[in-house]
């Protein structure tokens, strides 16, 4: 039996993400934790129980993916798989087919599908209808914030011309006032989705399974889970008891306005439940302030370029959030809060403001996520206020949802303030990355291709898009690694390759400080190590 340590990595370059952008050539692992860089760790090769040669490629700290729903995109997959779909006749094709293949399920439920695929994100219940008249359907957006659902759907949900739009949602109608078949934010799809067959525990394990291991295999190791109900974290627990955990979870429970102050105790001892898991924990309270602008219902200060009636849907009244956050706050909760729209950023600033007058100061790190449209006058607020800035960074880029559907809501001014991550960075504001995933795609090396380049694919446009908001790599790789250690403060723990760190490492294909940022999509995620554990190897 060896005495020598666990693991050496060697044989390519270690990008260890620390302050000095220190360049190592090995790292030693013994009992899942970083014991050795660098020459020091090379020494400890010709004894160590295992030497994995690199083959040239890079070792980096594991992703953390800072906004992300495992549970929902894990239970997606297991429904027709409507993603790649580039058309409405594509999207029923699959829901056809899938039907034909599953003649037993009452429901059938799935997505993301393409909300650019209708005029204006409108989708008619008559067209699902074609492909499946016998049985409900309902199809998530790719935002989430948006169901499309058949005429079967509509009649067990009671849904008729004489329901009411529900508060802070919209139920689009035909011209002779009939449910068109699109449902507009929570209020609007749960309407339907309370009718929906509840997913069985075993269900959702199955797809915490699945989605942590696509997590796993690009490169991910720590993820925020977005927005669950606290019965979820025992789902979590089952996971891990089942081994099905392939990374580690920190959980956002869900507060609503009217119920939060209801909520305290279920969310306190949820917390609690979690508390001796040594892969999840449920520290975190999610509040949405608002909707998504594509849809018409994230908050604005000024009134949509297209509907000047209206400047979209805050889902809290200022003060209620703010209490609510308060509330929390002084559980001990961390906060993590969906803010698009100008206004609903602004309403969610107020509510850390007022959190820290109410309780007083102290290190809180209250996350805002997604951060679209900030008014100018907002920037300088993150960093006085300790507010980590999570953005998705692969949404800072003119594709189909931003061209047809965002643009000509927020005219040309406002266009132009979307996604301002480098003037966040350079106001001192900490920012952290994040997927989003199953609303886009899981991979943070096709994120932090846009970060640097603000292009699409094609590349377009020829030198980014709001270019004077590109970052630096070193920045970007920064944000999606110790930002998100940060955003969890575990950053003594985690988020750089340093001596004492867990050894949460993913090894690429190649060196990303190397290549042009465009080209880091095509990096092939080699391995990636959880502590002790392998939990993906290509
Ligand atoms: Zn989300």
């Amino acid at each position: 039996m060896s005495t020598g340590v666990e693991l050496v990595l060697r044989g390519g370059v270690v990008l260890t993400l620390d302050a000095l952008g220190t360049r190592a050539r090995a790292v030693a692992v013994h009992g899942g934790v970083v014991v050795a860089l660098d020459e020091a760790a090379l020494e400890l090769a010709p004894t160590a129980r295992e030497v994995v040669d690199l083959e040239g490629g890079a070792l980096l700290p594991g992703f953390a993916d800072g906004h992300v729903h495992p549970l929902w995109g894990g239970v997606e997959l297991a429904g027709p798989q409507v993603g790649e779909a580039s058309s409405v006749q594509e999207v029923l094709d699959v829901v056809r087919r899938f039907a034909t293949d599953h003649p037993d399920l009452p429901w059938i439920t799935g997505g993301p599908y393409d909300p650019t695929l209708a005029p204006e994100g409108l989708f008619d219940a008559a067209w699902l209808d074609a492909a499946v008249p016998d049985r409900p359907v309902v199809l998530q957006s790719s935002d989430h914030h948006c169901a499309w659902v058949n005429t079967a759907a509509l009649r067990v949900a009671g849904i008729d011309e004489r329901t009411p739009d529900p508060p802070a949602a919209r139920l689009p109608r035909r011209p002779d006032g009939t449910p068109l078949g699109t449902l507009v934010e929570w209020a609007a799809m749960d309407l339907v989705r309370r009718h929906v067959p509840t997913v069985t525990v075993p269900d959702k394990v199955t797809g915490l399974g699945r989605a942590t291991a696509l997590l796993a295999g690009a490169g991910v190791t720590w993820a925020q889970e977005a927005a669950l109900y606290p019965e979820d974290v025992a789902t979590y627990l089952r996971a891990e008891q089942a081994g099905r955990l392939s990374v580690r979870v920190d959980i956002a429970l869900r507060a609503e306005p009217g119920d939060w102050p209801d909520q305290r105790a279920t969310f306190a001892a949820a917390r609690a439940a979690a508390a001796s898991s040594a892969m999840v924990s449920a520290r975190t309270v999610k509040f949405f302030a608002d909707g998504v602008i594509e849809a018409g219902t994230a908050a604005l200060l000024e009134p949509y370029a297209d509907a000047p009636h209206t400047c979209g849907l805050p889902v809290w009244s200022t003060d209620e959030l703010a209490a609510a956050a308060a509330a929390f706050d002084a559980d001990g909760f961390h906060l993590h809060i969906h803010a698009i729209g100008d206004a609903g950023i602004r309403a969610a600033l107020d509510a850390v403001a007022h959190v820290e007058a109410v309780n007083g100061p102290r290190d809180r790190r209250p996350v805002l996520a997604h951060l679209q449209l900030v008014d100018p006058a907002d920037i300088g607020r993150f960093a006085a206020l300790g507010v980590v800035a999570n953005v998705q960074p692969l949404w800072a880029q003119p594709d189909p949802v931003q061209r047809d559907l965002t643009a000509p809501r927020l005219g040309p001014r406002r266009s132009a303030l979307q996604y301002p991550f480098a003037s966040l960075v350079a106001s001192g504001a900490v920012l952290s990355m994040g997927s989003d995933w199953p609303v886009s795609s899981h991979r943070p090396l096709d994120g932090l291709a846009v970060a640097v380049t603000r292009q699409t694919p094609e590349p377009d446009p020829p030198g980014g898009w709001l270019p004077l908001e590109r970052l630096p790599v070193a920045t970007a790789l920064s944000a999606y690694t110790a930002g998100g250690a940060y955003q969890s403060f575990e950053e003594a723990s985690r988020g750089t390759v340093a001596l004492g760190k867990r050894a949460d490492l993913v090894w690429l294909d190649g060196d990303p400080t190397r290549r042009p940022a465009s080209d880091w999509p095509e990096l092939v995620v080699r391995r990636t190590w959880l502590g002790g554990r392998v939990p993906h190897s290509a």
